[in-house]
């Protein structure tokens, strides 16, 4: 953006009027006929963006890299033609605020990312970033002053791990920091790298009361909300994931000496086993999800009956319960398959994380404000990770999803479109507005 450009609008802002509609007023307008954002002004940011970190194979504007340090410049840019002032938190996140008319509340949270994965789209995570800085800018257009002051936050490096908002929530490990990100530097470095500060990492983190609440506007990355015909997925939280490692151990022997009965063949223990997983999983109502996804069998040779596989299973699900649940059901399908195989399995877990369930009262504000635009919406669940189910530690949280053409998404076809991110960005809107009314005062 031109310098002149920010002179103009900053001239814009200064011919508001000096009394600012009460909150009440903005609530009963925003009632009565909701506002709404430049829809037009935030795709163009977005079409714009699209040169930065683009290559032949897909965006790749993954975090610390030069496209990703171009990505931060535009977008702080935007901040300040938005007439905020941002700042950069010592994890290296981006912050901006809108005042509000009470100081002693504490903020409303929206935003997003801007980094992405290697050969990715330019719609994960922008589209909520750029939403944000839009709702903001546009506040201050309508000159409608909230309560709460309002921020807009830019997560840093959210695709190698959701690290901005991990720090942010004082949930990161020495042993993350030291992981080498797709840039090829350290997370440590790159924190430095973004002018962040790594020694003083404890100034970034929030705690519970610090943030009133987080709303999160993304797009889908699935193809749900597209098939059911919807505009607007209202999302009731982050799926939890469990992963194991499951190592059956058989006896490797002989392919054509070995009588069929008296085979302890670990990979066919390892097929039934795959097989009984899947089955389980959908023989029970509800959107649990459970994968084998890689298989290491040894010796692996042609005339060699396997004496050993090691595979993984990837379960998810909103409910812990669920997750406790199949897990047990694994367990005993393994035990029964090994009886019957004469094999025997053992189960490690790679990874374990809970659930992040979204807030009744914020899912609510994100619903009715749809209504009120005249959107259709339905709940749903998250599959994928989002800087969301960091935040949910901390504050009450719900996330807005749009629809992903065709649910593509950490691919080069991975599309939005235009009216659908215009919708995302007023339902963020009158979520926000919404929230400043009802947040009850003071830390919860
Ligand atoms: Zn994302």
């Amino acid at each position: 953006m031109q310098r002149r450009t920010f002179l103009r609008h900053a001239g814009a802002f200064a011919a508001m009027p000096l009394v600012m509609p009460s909150l009440s007023d903005a609530w009963s307008a925003a009632a009565a006929a909701p506002l709404r954002v430049n829809g037009a002004r935030l795709n163009e940011w977005l079409t714009k963006f699209d040169s930065i970190g683009r290559t032949p194979t897909g965006i790749n504007r993954v975090a610390y890299s030069e496209a990703d340090l171009a990505g931060r410049a535009f977008t702080l840019q935007l901040l300040r033609d938005a007439g905020l002032t941002p700042r950069i938190d010592t994890a290296g996140n981006i912050y901006a605020r809108l005042d509000g008319t009470d100081r002693t509340l504490a903020p409303i949270l929206i935003g997003s990312h801007i980094d992405s994965v290697t050969d990715g789209g330019n719609f994960d995570g922008p589209v909520g970033s750029f939403g944000a800085i839009e709702v903001a800018r546009t506040l201050r257009e309508q000159a409608v002053r909230l309560r709460h002051p309002l921020d807009v936050v830019i997560w840093q490096n959210e695709e190698g791990g959701t690290t901005g908002s991990k720090i942010a929530v004082g949930e990161i490990t020495d042993a993350e920091l030291a992981k080498v990100a797709r840039s090829g530097i350290t997370i440590r470095d790159g924190i430095g790298r973004i002018g962040g500060d790594v020694s003083r990492l404890g100034e970034a983190v929030k705690k519970k009361g610090d943030i009133a609440c987080y709303i999160e506007l993304h797009i889908e990355q699935g193809g749900l909300l597209e098939k059911a015909g919807k505009q607007i997925g209202v999302v009731q939280g982050i799926v939890g994931l469990r992963w194991f490692e499951v190592t059956i151990t058989g006896f490797a022997n002989h392919a054509g000496a070995t009588p069929m009965d008296q085979r302890q063949d670990a990979m066919l223990a390892a097929a039934k086993f795959t097989v009984a997983v899947n089955d389980a999983v959908r023989a029970e109502p509800g959107r649990q999800v459970a994968t084998v996804g890689r298989m290491v069998v040894s010796p692996n040779t042609t005339n060699v009956i396997p004496g050993q596989v090691v595979l993984t299973v990837d379960l998810r699900d909103l409910d812990q319960a669920k997750i406790e649940h199949f897990t047990e059901i694994f367990e005993r399908l393994a035990r029964e398959i090994g009886t019957a195989t004469t094999t025997t399995f053992a189960f490690k877990r790679l990874t374990d994380s809970r659930p992040a369930i979204s807030d009744p009262r914020v899912m609510q504000w994100v619903e009715s404000s749809a209504t009120a635009l005249g959107l259709s919406s339905q709940r749903m669940p998250s599959g994928a990770g989002h800087d969301a189910q960091e935040i949910a530690h901390i504050a009450p949280m719900a996330m807005i999803f749009i629809p992903s053409v065709g649910g593509i998404s950490h691919s080069p076809k991975e599309f939005s479109r235009a009216a659908d991110i215009t919708n995302g960005a007023d339902v963020l809107l009158n979520a926000v507005i919404a929230a400043d009314a009802r947040v009850p005062d003071g830390p919860s």
